[in-house]
């Protein structure tokens, strides 16, 4: 079976293909810039690395021009050949919290979840239309980021707001990046040669999107993003958690309005508002020549996600270990090292050799001594939503 992933971010549209016999990838891709005055087109397969640049206007054109390379390259000879299409989905609100079969009514009804994930769900509804209008027969699978925090209890995902809130307008957390933080604790349960039930971790997704998941017995109990997946950790170019009456101080005492700082918050904040850029290696260099504002970035950065461990320690009561994901937690070992540093109450002991070494397998990195064993998993995304598409498919 060949099985098509698509992953429709904001301003990029990423995919990969799977064959289902040993889950190898026969092609991968992306476009990057969409809506630019200029877009790359990056494709990769076995024939060869492939890249060039050109308008692309729309998510559409995108996908029309991804799918149409996977014949043009000849990786497939037709559309045919294709058993299905996975698809992520960033928000699936109150709605969907498991992988699901695409038809019009999940069309229309991931379609009225758009005000709670305006760029996203727009972006990956553009991707299941062209596919569709593509590849009219071929079956097609949802994938949701919030399905996998659907387990949170009401404690966890209400806010202390006025229960109409809730109640009318959906407002409470959802959390995000599920399928990375399930992928990452079924993968190192394996390596820890444990059932994932029986373990109590805290996954660490740090990308330039970042979160922070606590997992009891393989179920999201908590997670740092709420509603949007705004709230919580410093992330590349998001604030995270800030006091709410920033908002309404700028609001009376600037010319801003709610649009722009709702902009600014998630594009100008973060590591780049604190150093002038989302790069963690470009902030790693400046550090190593103690540039103040990339030392401070880092300080904050680290901070933060050292209270949200300490916090979901204590609330999971057990933890058996803490996962590092995403490119920054599976390639920058200073992070791992400051993170880690900092968790001496755990008891944590990081190897500083083991932390060091390049190697892109899910590896540990902890000290014999440590109290809580610590890992490096690489996730796959869309490795796991092409493995979810299968299993929809052969349920029908
Ligand atoms: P996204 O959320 O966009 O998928 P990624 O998971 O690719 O993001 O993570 C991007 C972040 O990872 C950037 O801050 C980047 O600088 C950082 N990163 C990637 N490789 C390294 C590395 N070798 N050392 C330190 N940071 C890295």
């Amino acid at each position: 079976m060949k099985v098509f992933v698509l992953n429709a971010g904001s301003s990029s549209v990423k995919f990969k293909l799977f064959s289902t016999e040993k889950w190898t990838v026969l092609a991968s891709g992306m476009v990057e810039n969409i809506f630019e005055s200029i877009s790359t087109v990056y494709f990769d397969s076995k024939k060869g690395q492939y890249q060039h640049q050109e308008k692309i206007d729309n998510h559409t054109e995108a996908v029309v021009l991804l799918v149409k390379m996977l014949v043009s390259h000849q990786i497939i000879s037709s559309f045919d050949e294709l058993t299905a299409a996975g698809h992520r989905v960033v928000h699936g609100g109150g709605l969907f919290y498991k992988p699901t079969l695409i038809s019009h009514e999940v069309i229309s009804q991931i379609e009225s979840l758009e005000p709670l994930a305006p760029l996203h769900n727009h972006a990956n509804l553009e991707g299941i239309r062209a596919t569709q209008t593509l590849i009219g027969n071929l079956p097609q699978v949802a994938v949701f980021d919030t399905a996998f925090h659907h387990t949170m209890p009401p404690y966890a995902y209400r806010y202390a707001l006025p229960n109409f809130l809730y109640d009318t307008l959906g407002v409470r957390r959802y959390g995000f990046h599920g399928t990375s933080h399930h992928y990452v604790a079924k993968q190192t349960a394996g390596a820890m040669g444990k059932k994932l039930e029986t373990l109590n971790l805290i996954t660490l997704h740090l990308g330039n999107g970042a979160s922070v998941c606590a997992i009891r017995g393989g179920k999201s109990i908590d997670t740092s993003m709420g509603m949007t997946p705004l709230e919580g950790l410093v992330m590349g170019s998001r604030s995270g958690d800030i006091d709410p009456g920033i908002i309404f101080y700028l609001l009376r005492h600037t010319q801003m309005n709610a649009g722009e700082i709702e902009k600014m918050l998630n594009t100008e904040s973060g590591l780049k508002g604190i150093a002038g850029t989302n790069d963690m290696r470009l902030i790693e260099e400046r550090i190593d020549r103690k540039d103040p504002s990339a030392m401070l970035a880092m300080e904050i950065f680290v901070h933060r996600i050292v209270k949200y461990i300490g916090a979901y320690a204590t609330i999971l009561g057990r933890l058996d270990a803490l996962v590092f994901t995403g490119g920054i937690g599976e390639h920058s070992a200073k992070t791992r090292e400051a993170i880690c540093a900092k968790l001496t109450l755990l008891g944590v002991q990081i190897d500083t050799h083991l932390n060091t070494q390049n190697n892109t397998l899910c590896r540990s990195i902890h000290d014999p001594g440590s109290k809580i064993t610590l890992w490096v998993t690489p996730t796959d995304e869309e490795l796991s939503i092409a493995k979810e598409t299968v299993q929809v498919i052969n349920r029908r």
